[in-house]
């Protein structure tokens, strides 16, 4: 078995297991004032520390959600919804064209529910980076507030994004900034100085269930979730006290994994897959990306093709996006990139973590030999 998808789903650690544990030991609701509610208010404060580390963000700024989507999301209705309460109001929603589908879908329903808000879309580059002259134009020329939403690192590519000019850009030009982090915290520092800041759990081995909005002081937030005060009003709804911990305990081991040893193991099997395949095409290979993300497309060989080979070999990889795989689109992401649609149908994403090693990258490299002969015995028959 070889599980290279952990873009999608970082299993968890052994260290949130056991937080997890602890906290599931507990049974008692985080807002009761009675010593077993107060231990539980204990370890959510505890990961609230950890998750605020992370986000270089103090822990008043961070908000426990259910996921990233729902982060996401909470920051763009926070924003416009709060802008139109005491303005100056959004009038732009500008998103890159390889955001998340939980920026994309829900920025498409605020401009479909809100009149008069506006969507623009940022071009990305051949490189796989947002165009910041384009955005820099725009900016400049927008005639009304204008919340830009860029991710820190692409989920399919790893390619990593100049936030940083970004934030700074945003900021010049009186706008709000959303950096969704959820692919680059744990794999390179995710202190980003944007007005909101998302990030998931169980992409850094915590579990599934957590995420986290960080919204910067100052920053215009209103809250979706109204009820109970958890989260100080900003997220009503009792808390996931286990998922919580989880998140913290991830976040906290997080920081002392090796990172180079993850770029080194993925540049060893690119290595590899240039020398057995010389036709292959590694996205982003000249540019800054994560040190755990290979996407490549081998022509010829289709993605649904290779990945239902790969399974049955117990090598576990993507062709895209979690979240839509099951059904057969071309990736956006790549789309985006101009890269060719023949190319793009063949992509795969190879991703590695903190339980990666050697033996995973060897067993995907044979199956896909394996797979490459068979389709040429094919084609050649
Ligand atoms: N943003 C990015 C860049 C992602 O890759 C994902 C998940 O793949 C999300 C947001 C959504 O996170 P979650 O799965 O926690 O909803």
């Amino acid at each position: 078995m070889a599980y290279l998808d952990h873009n999608a789903t970082s299993p968890l650690r052994p260290q949130a297991h056991a937080a997890m544990e602890r906290a599931l030991g507990l049974q008692a609701n985080a807002s009761s004032v009675h010593r077993a509610g107060r231990s539980a208010r204990a370890l959510i404060e505890e990961a609230r520390a950890e998750v605020a580390r992370l986000a270089g963000a103090s822990a008043e700024q961070i908000v426990f959600t259910s996921c990233g989507s729902e982060a996401n999301a909470l920051a763009l209705w926070g924003a416009v919804e709060r802008t139109r309460e005491s303005g100056p109001p959004v009038g732009y929603l500008c998103v890159s064209a390889m955001e998340h589908d939980s920026v994309l879908r829900t920025a498409a329903q605020i401009v479909d529910r809100i009149p008069g808000l506006r969507i623009v879309v940022i071009p990305v580059g051949r490189d796989g980076a947002v165009d910041i002259e384009w955005l820099r134009i725009f900016l400049d020329s927008a005639d009304a507030r204008t919340l830009v939403a860029v991710m820190a690192a692409n989920n399919e590519t790893g390619i990593i994004q100049p936030v940083g000019e970004v934030i700074d850009m945003v900021r010049e030009a009186d706008g709000l900034c959303l950096v969704d982090a959820v692919q680059s915290c744990g794999k390179f520092a995710s202190d980003f100085a944007a007005d909101y800041l998302t990030f998931s759990a169980h992409k850094l081995g915590g579990p599934q269930g957590a995420g986290a909005l960080v919204i910067k002081e100052g920053a215009p937030f209103r809250a979706q979730l109204v009820g109970g005060g958890q989260e100080t009003y900003r997220r009503a709804g009792t808390e996931n006290v286990a998922g919580i911990a989880g998140f913290g305990a991830a976040a906290k081991v997080c920081r002392g994994d090796d990172l180079s040893r993850l770029s080194r193991l993925r540049d060893g099997f690119e290595a590899e897959l240039r020398f057995r395949f010389p036709e292959c095409v590694i996205f982003g290979e000249d540019v800054a990306r994560l040190p755990n993300t290979s996407n490549f497309a081998l022509p010829g060989l289709p993605a649904e093709t290779a990945l239902i080979a790969l399974d049955l070999d117990g090598v576990m990889v993507s062709s895209g996006a979690a979240c839509s795989s099951g059904k057969v689109r071309a990736s956006h992401v790549l789309e985006a990139m101009s890269v060719r649609p023949e190319i793009a149908r063949c992509a795969l994403r190879v991703s590695l973590g903190w339980n990666s090693d050697e033996a995973d990258m060897d067993v995907a490299l044979v199956s896909l030999e394996k797979l490459a002969a068979r389709m040429a015995a094919r084609r050649a028959a």
